[in-house]
């Protein structure tokens, strides 16, 4: 699914031009089922459906589609963050937005100011935004943004950053990685917020933490319904 270029010879170009010629050769090769390699697809009905699901998640209004044991999802996963395959991310936010979709309408019942949907990825480490060049969970929140139509809205810099917390896999234990993220994140545009309903995106859900940060952060600035949703959980 994808290849990257890390030739020695391709080293000394700049980091954007390296960037640029992954997402070209990624657009140019076909995509193939994470599962059954048939080409066309990220993801074949057959083999979504042969997915195990994630546990429900013991923080609220917390939603991923599927467990991260399954060394498919795992790959598909590994695809969207390191390969560049971006396509990855917005296949399979159109199939989160499926999954949510219930949910969304019924906590839209409840009432924000407005019908319309925020849709805001967790925002990378500015110095791996740097080093990738794109942030995968924005991949999956353009893909749920283009399937569930015009009561979405991608709000991809209202989330920032207030520190660099350091990559979560290198911290292991819990605790430690729920005391790393509190108070990780600051809303940019407290009024773009204020009485909206919010969908958070990440990528892969661990412990919850940095969801409910993010959560945290976004209900200060007045944010009225918060869900979350996820490709994997584990
Ligand atoms: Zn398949």
């Amino acid at each position: 699914m994808g290849i990257i270029i890390s030739h020695p010879s391709l080293m000394r170009y700049p980091q954007m031009l390296r960037q640029f010629l992954n997402t070209a050769i990624n657009l140019l090769l076909p995509h193939r089922c994470g599962g059954c390699r048939r080409s066309g697809t990220i993801l074949c009905e057959k083999c979504a459906l042969a997915r195990e699901p994630a546990d429900p998640l013991d923080v609220p209004d917390t939603y991923a589609l599927f467990t991260y044991r399954d060394p498919v999802v795992q790959k598909m996963i590994w695809a969207l963050k390191y390969r560049g395959v971006q396509a990855v991310g917005e296949q399979l936010g159109a199939r989160l937005y499926d999954y949510l979709a219930e949910d969304l309408a019924e906590a839209s019942q409840l009432g924000g100011d407005d019908q319309n949907w925020l849709v805001v990825p967790i925002p990378l480490a500015p110095t791996r935004a740097r080093a990738r060049g794109y942030n995968q969970a924005s991949a999956i929140a353009r893909g749920l943004v283009h399937r569930g139509g015009h009561d979405f809205v991608l709000a991809e810099n209202i989330l920032a950053r207030t520190r660099d917390t350091g990559s979560q896999t290198e911290i292991r234990e819990r605790n430690k990685r729920l005391k790393n993220m509190r108070n990780a994140f600051a809303v940019t545009d407290p009024q773009a917020v204020r009485g909206k309903q919010i969908i958070i995106i990440d990528d892969v859900i661990t412990t919850g933490g940095t969801i409910s940060d993010a959560r945290r952060a976004l209900a200060r600035a007045g944010a009225k319904i918060i869900l979350a949703g996820a490709i994997a959980h584990g």
